[in-house]
């Protein structure tokens, strides 16, 4: 009887024990983060899985009616959406998630962005006009999100802001602790020349030091051809690569022709969290991708 009255009461003043943010993330590791520092006090939608290329999502009906329900919506930016986002943002009709408003959050302005263009020529490929959006697998990027996303969580949900901030601590030092760890255990990495399928892993081996020395796409955004590919071959015998990255979104065909071709191992990375049965959330995304690219080595 207590429970029912107290529910009772809850029901009437509007408020709710749980889930009182509802979290509209773009992708995987975004809403993993929203999860650490939101716990039971957030309801997170992840509007795409690792297996899915986050240039070029479509936007479905189910992605509508999440949008339209969202307080936030926790986007990576830097154009890495920009095929799919602006309309499913549109269309929501939710005024709330919109560009410039509270409840529109891109974790790419947080960040110190790579490979920003100094001019800007489409004929060069899908080119991301904002700079590398990938910035996810730098753990550095991570905390600085983390904490923007933390303010930004206490902003539209007051009552739960000291909860979020807490968190946020716990989750910091942690994740503190972890990246000395990753730092450590990858110093083999550093130097080492690979090759990548797309350009989604500058952060990392901006972090890593490890040296990219080519893409197995011809311009980003545009599929392998093989006569690219060819080339990147040729190109073995002066500028050796060690291994080939991919993200296990990405079709393995032609890192598998190279790796067959020269007999460099090619590395599947899980990308974000879910890409392995490993990559369960954000500690072991990046675990699991300094055990593969070590195993690489050898
Ligand atoms: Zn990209």
């Amino acid at each position: 009887m207590k429970h029912l009255a107290i529910g009772i009461l809850l029901a009437v003043t509007g408020l709710s024990a749980q889930a009182d943010l509802k979290v509209f993330a773009t992708v995987p590791e975004w809403g993993a983060l929203a999860k650490e520092i939101g716990g039971d006090k957030v309801r997170v939608y992840t509007a795409t899985n690792a297996f899915q290329d986050p240039h070029r999502i479509e936007a479905k009906p189910s992605l509508l009616a999440q949008a339209r329900q969202a307080n936030l919506v926790v986007a990576a930016g830097a154009d890495l959406e920009i095929g799919w986002l602006p309309l499913v943002l549109r269309d929501s009709g939710n005024s709330a998630i919109q560009t410039g408003r509270p409840g529109y959050f891109e974790a790419a302005s947080f960040v110190n962005r790579l490979d920003v263009p100094a001019t800007l020529d489409r004929s060069h490929g899908d080119v991301h006009a904002a700079g590398n959006p990938h910035i996810h697998l730098d753990p550095r990027n991570v905390l600085k999100v983390g904490e923007a996303l933390t303010a930004r969580m206490a902003e539209l949900d007051a009552a739960n802001a000291a909860g979020y901030q807490a968190a946020f601590r716990t989750f910091a030092g942690k994740w503190q602790g972890a990246i000395a760890r990753w730092e450590k255990e990858a110093a083999p990495l550093k130097g080492v020349p690979v090759l990548v399928h797309h350009q989604s892993f500058v952060y990392l081996s901006n972090w890593l030091g490890l040296k990219e020395v080519g893409s197995l796409e011809p311009k980003p955004g545009i599929e392998p051809t093989s006569g690219h590919l060819t080339g990147l071959l040729s190109r073995q015998q002066t500028a050796p690569a060690k291994m080939v990255l991919r993200a296990a979104y990405q079709q393995e065909g032609p890192s598998q022709w190279i790796a067959g071709k020269t007999g460099m191992p090619a590395v599947l990375l899980p990308y974000t969290v879910g890409g392995t049965s490993e990559a369960k959330d954000l500690f072991g995304l990046y675990d699991d991708t300094i055990q593969r690219l070590l195993k690489g080595m050898h």
